[in-house]
């Protein structure tokens, strides 16, 4: 995501005491049937995701008008029960639903508040598979965030921008709505003709038939339930390959300028590809729309959304996502600094690598900064406190220093085996912090526990490490 604010300040922070990881309960002798938690345990965003299932396929057929606003969907939700269920939970936010239905029988329901609560006609074992089919119909919520920031299904004045980071999703579709649970997802989106959808992953087809146009996407690789996107309006797209065949989808507004910081993309990705290892997805591109009510970008899977015509350093920050981020995904949410530190040094990285200002001289110019000034200071990156300072400034600028500091501290060739080691033995995965420690530990030879400590963890401007 791109920077969001750096300024707001709320009271005390509220310090989480080390991550808290939810463990399905086993699910107890074979006969006993339990209701699937309603959240994951997440330490910001306890109800976000659900216990009892996993999910491996999103099926959404979604029929969208600007004129009314009116979102009409119809998902189909595969998963495998994890524990002996005889009811479970899906995350959704608003809609009228319409029916529900679990392996085609219908299934009875109830709302609370994000929680659609799910009672299937026969009960599900643990290890069984089974289809959840969701009919719903409404004006989408958009959503606002602790950091008071907007996201979910946002309309545009053409269309939809439609982001989901960290809780946007269920403002769309019914999902388990949990990093952690990465699935492939299918996407049919039907809007009046005229009008382009952008989902992620692959073009399937593009059909116009009555004065509409379906557009069929495909993401056949891992996917958090919060890097999904249907964005839609009018847009020019532009399709191409790069040179090892990936395809390219580049969607811009045509109200906006000249998007020619476009042309930058397959270097960019090429350059991160040199240092980070195999491009993690099957697609690549960007969205360039007009959407300044948000006011922010974001690494929507393959294709990142931007709310402008970006500037090089948010285009190459939100494609460095694609590793740090998206194929590399935090496991709860305080972990922000793994995808957001990671981008900004992926940044600073990529302009030192065209032979202007290096990410020495960005780390620098920041650590300039008085050690009075505790906004830029705090809180550490490690420990955002609160989710309201998910995407505070200092995650991201103190989040990339810290990677900085390693490297200056480690030398070049340790740090850049950390970097590769990290975005390729856990492609696809979910990281937690010490593990990476665990990492640069292990690649230097060095005992850096004071140093992280010191750059992840004290409130103060680090001085020795
Ligand atoms: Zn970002």
């Amino acid at each position: 995501m791109s920077f969001r604010r750096s300024m707001l300040r709320l009271g005390a922070a509220v310090l989480m005491a080390g991550a808290i990881l939810a463990v399905p309960a086993p699910a107890g002798a074979a006969d006993t049937f339990v209701a699937g938690s309603p959240g994951l345990g997440d330490p910001f965003f306890p109800l976000a995701g659900n216990g009892g299932y996993d999910v491996s396929n999103y099926s959404l057929r979604l029929t969208y008008d600007p004129g009314t606003r009116r979102l009409a969907g119809s998902a189909a939700v595969s998963a495998t029960a994890t524990q002996n269920l005889f009811r479970f939970d899906l995350d959704l936010r608003g809609f009228e639903v319409s029916g529900v239905a679990v392996d085609g029988r219908a299934a009875s329901f109830t709302r609370d508040g994000q929680e659609l609560v799910i009672t299937p006609r026969v009960r599900l074992r643990a290890g069984q598979s089974f289809t959840v089919a969701v009919d719903y119909a409404g004006v989408p919520e958009v959503i606002t965030d602790p950091d008071e920031s907007i996201e979910g299904f946002v309309p545009t004045d053409d269309g939809a921008f439609v982001v989901g980071e960290p809780q946007g999703s269920p403002g769309w579709y019914p999902v388990n709505d949990n990093p952690r649970d990465k699935a492939t997802y299918d996407f049919n989106v039907t809007v009046p003709a005229g009008l382009t959808v952008m989902a992620n992953g692959v073009l399937v087809s593009q059909t116009s038939a009555g004065g509409a146009s379906t557009f069929v996407w495909r993401e056949d690789l891992p996917m958090a339930p919060y890097l999904a996107t249907a964005t839609l309006g009018r847009f020019d797209l532009t399709q191409y390959r790069l040179a090892d065949g990936l395809p390219v989808y580049i969607a811009v507004d045509p109200t906006l300028s000249q998007a020619s910081v476009l042309k930058k993309l397959p270097d960019i990705v090429a350059f991160y590809t040199s240092i980070y290892g195999p491009y993690p997805f099957d697609a690549v591109g960007a969205i360039v729309d007009d959407a300044k009510q948000v006011g922010y970008s974001l690494e929507t899977q393959t294709k990142p959304v931007f709310d402008k015509v970006p500037d090089e350093a948010t285009l190459a920050h939100e494609l460095s996502h694609m590793w740090h981020g998206d194929s590399v995904t935090l496991t709860l949410w305080p972990d922000i600094w793994l995808h957001e530190g990671f981008a900004t040094w992926s940044e600073w990285i990529w302009s030192e690598y065209l032979g202007q200002k290096s990410a020495h001289q960005y780390f620098n110019t920041l650590y300039n900064t008085p050690a009075q000034d505790t906004v830029f200071w705090t809180p550490p990156p490690g420990d955002p406190g609160t989710p309201a300072f998910l995407f505070n400034g200092t995650i991201y600028y103190r989040g990339a220093m810290t990677l900085q500091a390693l490297r200056e501290k480690v030398g070049d060739p340790a740090f850049f085996r950390v970097m590769r080691g990290w975005a390729t033995q856990n492609r696809y995965g979910n990281v937690t912090t010490p593990q990476f420690i665990a990492l640069a530990e292990r690649e230097s030879g060095m005992d850096l526990a004071h140093f992280f400590d010191v750059w992840l963890y004290q409130p103060a401007k680090p001085t020795s490490w």
